[in-house]
């Protein structure tokens, strides 16, 4: 199932080029009360509502169709309780990384497995219909692109042959990003720096995760082009790496690292950014 959020926080069901508005499966999710759960309420429930989409359809209930073109994509994911980013997870990356100073900047550039894992801030996640402001106008701002993958049931100490059962799905992100001296996660936590979409791919429609093709174009130009078979911690590795220091919820976000072919985007840019069955995202840098 391929589900977005669209427009003013509806809900929708992506099927042959078209939207259609799932709004009511919402009332399947439980009433939140303070404190709000730490989780993303509708992927800690997403078969309940996955259910009441196929009750929908089954019943033939008449529903609002948009084409794709018409709406404006948010976040699939509203509230992820955290956002946690694999550095460096590509080896071409890192070969690029260490031997370009204006990605570097004198930081040192260590594998994944000794480095671990990063945190962006929550606030930084927009959808695919947003348009990026860059953030320091002064410094290089860098595009990359990801394979998303959206924790679907808690966990902590998993271990990676469990990992994919604890996918809800996977979506495309952009994990965009101010080159200079500071730490990773400030760098990577402007307003806006982390966009996913177009729409979260449940996992059942991924036969392969490790097998995707991510292609990202800026103006029309291939900037970036590989597959995630050439991951150095694959996405179950990366599960058992994070829930090894923390316990994942449904909702959280996991970007799983981005390969070689980063370079700057100006204001006035469009980059898409696609992988294979996840859907492709067009966002456009604004202009000063
Ligand atoms: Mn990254």
């Amino acid at each position: 199932m391929r589900l977005c959020r669209f427009n003013d926080d509806r809900l929708g069901l992506v099927r042959d080029g078209q939207v259609l508005d799932v709004s009511s499966a919402l009332q399947v999710l439980p009433t939140c009360t303070y404190p709000l759960p730490r989780h993303d309420p509708l992927v800690a429930h997403l078969p309940a509502v996955r259910a009441a989409i196929d009750r929908l359809i089954a019943d033939g209930v008449r529903l609002a169709r948009h084409r794709l073109e018409d709406v404006r994509l948010l976040s699939p994911v509203a509230n992820p309780g955290k956002v946690m980013a694999a550095p460096v997870n590509y080896l071409k990356h890192l070969e690029e990384a260490r031997e370009d100073q204006g990605i570097h900047h004198q930081n040192q550039i260590g594998e994944i497995q000794r480095v671990g894992i990063f945190l962006k801030s929550t606030q930084s996640v927009e959808g695919a219909a947003a348009t990026l402001a860059i953030a320091r106008p002064d410094r290089r701002n860098d595009h990359e692109i990801e394979l998303v993958a959206v924790i679907g049931k808690a966990g902590r100490h998993i271990a990676p042959q469990d990992a994919l059962s604890h996918v809800a799905g996977y979506c495309v992100g952009l994990d965009m990003t101010v080159r200079g001296p500071e730490e990773r996660s400030m760098r990577k936590s402007p307003d806006g720096y982390t966009i996913l979409g177009p729409w979260l791919t449940t996992a059942d429609e991924v036969s392969d995760v490790h097998a995707l093709d991510l292609l990202l174009q800026v103006n029309g130009e291939v900037r970036q082009r590989a597959n995630t078979r050439d991951l150095v911690l694959d996405v179950a590795q990366l599960i058992a790496f994070a829930s090894s220091f923390y316990t994942l919820h449904p909702g959280d976000v996991l970007m799983t690292g981005t390969p070689e072919g980063v370079s700057q985007v100006f204001p006035g840019d469009r980059m898409t950014a696609e992988i294979t069955g996840l859907g492709r995202l067009s966002v456009r840098i604004a202009k000063e």
